[in-house]
């Protein structure tokens, strides 16, 4: 038989044994399980849900297949945060004689910045950061330690979205000591877009709460393995803290993850349209590389710099992308405007919403404002995380926000977009030939080239 796609693997769930015949694997809702024997206790696989329950089981089969590892290599928490604190109690904070040394990115995740700032203030750990996108600066840092236990990446960075060249760095660091933990974050792409554990990382994790789960319901994380020795060592920490994911979170997590393809090709599509029209039609394109001037960021824009690199190593671009408006006044009027009504304001991203959000004023309040400008964090940057829904109605949502903050004027009858802080003058797309009618779409194309593109829907 030939290898199953992903899509296919994810919408099927692992055979269990019921009485009932139940398709759909039931909710172990219980916290403990009759001891069958007393004589033979080893052989019974749940006793206690802190330790382990059939409903999370299921679960981490299913995250298995997303990685392509057995799932003695998977765990699966409570919380995307929980996922990076039990790999590091379990795999880093180790030393009995030694404050482990850490080396992050510089445009961090706020939780993560939190915690690690945490472990450094209490001298459990020594955590440098530096910016991973900068493949020299990283290596000239890395060399200068005398000993690095753990590395920690994210790519791309959210929202700035910089590139870190993960394959080329964890080669780097596995040949320089492979003694040095790879870890990374892999939320902002999902393991439908990017499996680290290809290029030999040591461990992956990712905030299920986002793209896995994907309807803003539930909070879970989840953590893949190289080995099942390191597995072993994590679920130590689960089992010893009760950090597992709970029965019913792992149920709809479970759910969740069967539409992960098709909300990841409309999202991605999404995502690309906008970021186009954003750039092309509204304007906000760095004309002379000026810094503060207006510009779209997005993976998937022949514009960024690192479009080719991040290309590479993953299979789509992501749903998440941010601008500048050049002023940071008119973002913060776009933002807080009355008339956005489809765009939720709200941090988080990888749901079927489309949500929008300033940094500065939400998920990156908490930085200091000197140490964002130290950054380049640029303080007019506006987020937008897209969902599902019809790409016209969320541009002309948007667009209604923009004339609404006074950054658009919409000229001919709506047919020409004026950008009113730059000049920029174009033509508006929205509504235009994108979303062919389904039967036009299908039948007017060759069907075995048409099947090749449903196949690969979700790396756009
Ligand atoms: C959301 C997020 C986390 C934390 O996950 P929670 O599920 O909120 O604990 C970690 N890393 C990244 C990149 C995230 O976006």
């Amino acid at each position: 038989m030939s290898q199953q796609s992903l899509q296919t693997k994810l919408v099927s769930v692992v055979q269990h044994v019921d009485q009932h015949g139940s398709s759909v694997p039931p909710i172990y809702q219980s916290t403990t399980f009759k001891i069958g024997s007393l004589e033979d206790d080893a052989s019974q696989p749940y006793d206690y849900t802190r330790s382990g329950n059939p409903t999370r089981t299921v679960v981490q089969h299913q995250i298995g297949k997303l990685y392509d590892v057995d799932a003695a290599q998977v765990l699966a928490v409570s919380s995307g945060m929980t996922a990076l604190d039990v790999i590091l109690r379990a795999l880093v904070l180790t030393h009995k004689s030694r404050v482990p040394t850490i080396i992050a990115g510089d445009d961090l995740y706020g939780g993560t910045q939190r915690l690690l700032t945490h472990l450094e203030s209490r001298n459990h750990a020594r955590v440098l950061h530096v910016d991973t996108a900068n493949y020299d600066a990283f290596v000239e840092l890395f060399k200068q330690q005398e000993h690095v236990d753990c590395v920690l990446l994210e790519s791309p960075t959210n929202p700035l979205l910089k590139v870190a060249d993960l394959p080329r760095l964890t080669h780097f660091i596995k040949s320089s000591n492979d003694a040095c933990l790879v870890a990374i974050d892999n939320t902002m792409m999902s393991g439908m877009l990017c499996n680290p554990l290809k290029f030999q990382c040591d461990v992956v994790y990712e905030s299920a709460t986002k793209y896995l789960n994907g309807h803003h319901d539930i909070m879970a994380g989840i953590v893949v393995t190289r080995t099942p020795k390191m597995a072993q060592e994590i679920y130590f920490m689960v089992n010893s803290t009760g950090s597992g994911l709970s029965p019913f979170d792992s149920w709809l997590l479970v759910r969740g993850l069967k539409t992960l393809g098709v909300r990841l090709y409309q999202q991605q599509h999404n995502a690309m349209v906008l970021s186009h029209w954003l750039e092309n039609s509204c304007g906000f394109v760095d004309k002379k590389g000026v810094k503060g001037s207006p510009r779209t960021r997005f993976v998937g824009l022949k514009s960024h710099p690192q479009f080719e690199l991040h290309k590479s190593f993953n299979s789509g671009p992501g749903a998440v992308l941010s601008f500048e408006t050049g002023s940071y006044e008119h973002s913060r009027r776009l933002v807080s405007s009355r008339k956005i009504k489809i765009w939720a304001v709200t941090v988080s991203f990888g749901c079927v919403n489309s949500l929008i959000s300033m940094p500065c004023k939400m998920s990156h309040a908490a930085i200091d404002p000197a140490l964002r400008q130290e950054r380049d964090f640029p303080e007019d940057l506006v987020r937008l995380c897209c969902g599902i829904e019809n790409i016209a109605d969320l541009q002309n949502d948007l667009l209604e926000a923009m004339i609404d903050a006074d950054i658009i004027e919409l000229r001919d009858e709506g047919k020409t977009i004026y950008n009113k802080l730059n000049g920029h003058i174009a033509t508006n797309t929205v509504g235009q030939g994108k979303l062919p009618n389904i039967y036009e779409e299908f039948f007017s194309q060759d069907l075995v080239e048409r099947g090749s593109i449903l196949t690969s829907r979700a790396k756009l």
